[in-house]
């Protein structure tokens, strides 16, 4: 592994989604959950919401003005400079809508996250609306781009790679993704579940080193 690239989720990966989504949950419908409560991936499922209140928390947490203000995950900023000074590349693999785009590098910018790239992948089959000057990639098209290992807490995205890559993952530990339905073998072989950002900076190292060769 000469030069990593690593592949990085945005929400709940670099910032802390969930927290402000249970914020807006409770403004807009007046329900307070817990961190814990959020089982399942699914927003409706977890926060129990109709179909109208999940189409109206989706509009409301793409907004700008939400995105914004959410803080990144306790030590990512740490870990992502230090891999910076050492020739770590890092490239950012969203499934948010094309839209978010300009709020999605004004987050980046202003907490100074080393970066080469933002990529917007339609993760969850979502059918965005097209957005000029964004291309949409499929989740196929990230297969051969050269990771050396994908920071990931979406249940779906990790069994896409679980299936059609041999990318070592960093599965960041999250409620909605500790029943994950792959095989054990699966899991021990391409999955390590860290519980923090120290520990996928760990993971990382770990990988470096089974990467040598020995003389
Ligand atoms: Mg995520």
């Amino acid at each position: 592994m000469k030069t990593p690239l690593v592949y990085i989720d945005f929400d709940d990966v670099l910032c802390q989604t969930a927290h402000t989504f249970i914020d807006v949950v409770e403004r807009e419908f007046g329900r307070r959950y817990a961190f814990e409560d959020i089982r399942f991936f699914n927003l409706e499922k977890s926060f129990h919401l109709t179909p109208q209140e999940y189409d109206t928390l989706m509009a409301l947490i793409h907004d700008p003005g939400v995105l914004r203000i959410m803080p990144p995950m306790p030590g990512v900023l740490d870990v992502l400079n230090n891999w910076q000074t050492r020739g770590v590349r890092t490239i950012i693999v969203t499934g948010r809508p094309p839209a978010t785009e300009p709020v999605c590098h004004e987050w980046l910018e202003q907490h100074r996250v080393p970066y080469e790239r933002v990529v917007f992948v339609d993760k969850y089959s979502r059918d965005h609306a097209d957005h000029p000057n964004v291309q949409l990639l499929s989740p196929h098209d990230i297969k051969d781009m050269g990771f050396s290992m994908a920071v990931e807490d979406a249940p779906a995205m990790v069994q896409f790679l679980v299936e059609h890559t041999a990318i070592p993952i960093a599965l960041l530990d999250r409620p909605w993704n500790r029943e994950l339905g792959f095989s054990h073998e699966a899991m021990a072989a391409q999955i390590t579940r860290c519980h923090d950002w120290p520990a996928v900076a760990e993971h990382l190292s770990e990988l470096a080193q089974c990467s040598v060769s020995p003389p």
